[in-house]
């Protein structure tokens, strides 16, 4: 199909058919650097196009969202859904809400997911959505009034069997709720069409903490992997959103100390560690008062450094939690610098692709998103699961389930990225994700 495929010949083909969108070409070239030369050694993939297709959403739909704030003035954002691909699976990828959102990152988070989804073994297609809309700043029935008017054009195109939502940055379950009831409203049905509900309407237990409590166990199976475990380590962890307060509840669990916590407005520096009571402090700032983190430090008389992020102090395992990008090359010299020995990323794509170059040349344990926060979107995978059996699973149950999860996902990384006696945890995640994915595609013929 290609006269001479290599890396480059292909991005210059995706960044032409896909101009100015630079966090998709930068997905794109993170999965292409590995699955690439495997394509080229499997020629099945090569003549039927595979990747080629893999990097094209099924479709990006745009859309206006009207609504009215308190002061009754018309506000229009826009809003998107990019079914990315469901050739294992009902589309399934979360919702963001944030003045960033633009098609470039929902197609780098869509494209992202696809591989994700298909690691954690659930038949689990792929796509991503959002709006430009801040909720900072506005008042709840501003809220719910935004998620109305969005759920009112995104209901035509999800449902049960054909995409199903959850949230992201900016959309925890009150915006979830909001949206799910509008679209049982408006489809005068009750189905399991979205995923992270409350637990009275058919939520699952342990959703809210997967994605970070999924995180951690990431990291101590890739720690047990080189015989040690997360027991005593200090951490960083970026981020104090849903991702960020999990992913410190469970290494505080496993024994290890959380020093670090942040927001778009700097971050916090706590040397004593963060414990059960603190972490109680900052879920209650975050999702209840929704304040910010430097009051974390005026409570417990810690360090607040405004503007910065925490990369550069010491520190044995680093959690990312925020937002793509937030390391980058010089971020990933100061860590090995300090002797960090692993990084499991909570957030989607926090590295650069220089940082992640250094981190692979240094020795230095790097798990992608794509591998270690699938957590999240695993359980959302157990509640579609739940809902469909009209039945609901326990705690313990889901936790176990989860764990197995992430540790067979562990699995099929070291089986396809292990080089050496070092695991290269993102060549691992890209071909096991790809593979089946693939699979499904070949199979279907040319579609
Ligand atoms: P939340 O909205 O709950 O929290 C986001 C956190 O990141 C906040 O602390 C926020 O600070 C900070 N943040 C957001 N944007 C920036 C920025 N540009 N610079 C610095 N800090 C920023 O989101 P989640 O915790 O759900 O998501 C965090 C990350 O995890 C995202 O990358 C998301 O895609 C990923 N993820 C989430 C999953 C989930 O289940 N929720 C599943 C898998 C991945 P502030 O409040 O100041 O904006």
């Amino acid at each position: 199909m290609y006269a001479d495929l290599s890396v480059e010949t292909f991005m210059n083909g995706l960044i032409k058919r896909n101009p100015g969108e630079l966090e998709f070409h930068q997905a794109v070239r993170e999965v292409a650097e590995s699955v690439i030369p495997y394509i080229l050694s499997h020629s099945k993939y090569e003549h039927a196009g595979i990747f080629q297709r893999m990097t094209e959403p099924d479709r990006s739909i745009i859309f206006r969202v009207v609504w009215e704030d308190d002061k009754k003035n018309i506000r229009i954002n826009k809003g998107y859904r990019v079914q990315f691909n469901n050739a294992i699976g009902p589309y399934k990828g979360g919702l963001r809400f944030h003045p960033s959102v633009n098609l470039s990152i929902l197609k780098f988070l869509g494209f992202e997911q696809t591989f994700k989804n298909s690691l954690t073994t659930l038949p689990l297609g792929a796509g991503k959505g959002g709006s430009d809309f801040n909720p900072k700043g506005k008042s709840e029935r501003e809220i719910m009034r935004f998620c109305q008017a969005f759920m009112t054009e995104l209901s035509h195109h999800i449902g049960p069997h054909l995409d199903v939502p959850a949230g992201d940055i900016g959309v925890g379950s009150r915006e979830i709720s909001f949206m799910f009831g509008q679209y049982k409203r408006l489809k005068h049905e009750f189905s399991g069409t979205m995923t992270g509900k409350p637990l009275e309407f058919g939520g699952s237990l342990i959703r809210k903490e997967a994605t970070g409590y999924g995180c951690a166990f990431f990291m101590e199976e890739m720690l047990k992997n080189v015989g040690d475990s997360v027991q005593g380590k200090t951490c960083l962890v970026s981020g104090s959103g849903n991702v960020a307060q999990y992913c410190t509840e469970k290494i505080i669990q496993l024994g290890g100390k959380v020093v670090t916590l942040s927001d778009s407005s700097g971050f916090i520096y706590d040397p004593e560690g963060i414990n059960e009571e603190k972490l109680a402090f900052v879920i209650d700032l975050k999702v209840i008062k929704r304040g910010r983190i430097s009051e974390y430090a005026k409570k417990f008389n810690c360090e607040f450094h405004e503007g910065k992020k925490p990369w550069h102090l010491p520190c044995d395992l680093a959690f990312p939690c925020a937002t793509q990008n937030e390391i980058d090359e010089k971020d990933a010299i100061a860590l090995a610098s300090n002797g960090i020995k692993a990084i499991a990323e909570g957030a989607n794509m926090p590295t650069t692709i220089d940082a992640i170059k250094f981190f692979e040349k240094s020795k230095v344990l790097y798990a992608p998103g794509k591998a270690s926060n699938a957590g999240g979107v695993a359980v959302s995978g157990l509640e579609m699961t739940q809902n469909s059996m009209r039945m609901a699973w326990t705690e313990v149950e889901l936790e176990d389930r989860l764990k197995v999860i992430m540790t067979n996902i562990h699995s099929q990384c070291v089986t396809h990225g292990g080089e050496n006696g070092y695991t290269n945890y993102v060549k691992g995640a890209n071909l096991a994700g790809f593979i089946k994915v693939a699979n499904a595609m070949l199979a279907y013929g040319v579609v």
